[in-house]
């Protein structure tokens, strides 16, 4: 196609923001899996679309982490399961059920208990660090599968990856 001069107003239509689309509910837990031993996902950031977080919860012991994607610590997490860990909880009840959830973290889940949060605090976990890169690197392998239907214009929920990783 040939580059040709554009008007103002067309030039402007070209900037990357889709103000009337709504980002999938998905999007705020795009990744959710009970694996190698934990229940582990992405979170997205409340507040900065290109930032997301790796929690992750240890069956058994319970030990919880949630770091940036890049390593660096929640801010979040101070003595406590931060807000991040509670989305994937939630998450993790909706995807799976919390019966399956709490056998697989062997947790006694509470008579009555529904809810992430209801999970979240039968956990007697302290914080300890796990690497994020794996449970990452899982979730851009598992975005590579998902075949996004065709569509001409860019994707919000993508900015957060790296090029490398998320290439068809
Ligand atoms: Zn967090």
């Amino acid at each position: 196609m040939p580059q040709t001069q554009h008007a103002p107003w067309e030039r402007r239509s070209l900037a990357p923001v889709l103000p009337a689309v709504r980002p999938r509910k998905l999007a705020k837990v795009p990744f959710v899996e009970l694996a190698d031993g934990r229940l582990q996902g992405v979170v997205s950031s409340g507040s900065d679309i290109e930032r997301v977080y790796v929690s992750s919860v240890t069956a058994g012991s319970h030990a919880y982490h949630c770091s940036t994607n890049n390593n660096r610590p929640c801010g979040g997490l101070r003595g406590a399961p931060c807000k991040h860990l509670h989305a994937l909880l939630d998450e993790a009840v909706l995807q799976y059920g919390i019966a399956r959830v709490g056998r697989y973290l062997r947790v006694d889940v509470p008579d009555g208990a529904q809810t992430g949060g209801d999970l979240l605090r039968a956990l007697h976990g302290h914080h300890e660090p796990t690497p994020a890169a794996v449970v990452f690197s899982r979730f851009l392998r598992h975005l590579a599968y998902l075949e996004l239907p065709a569509a001409d214009g860019p994707l919000p929920e993508l900015h957060w990856f790296p090029a490398t990783g998320a290439g068809r």
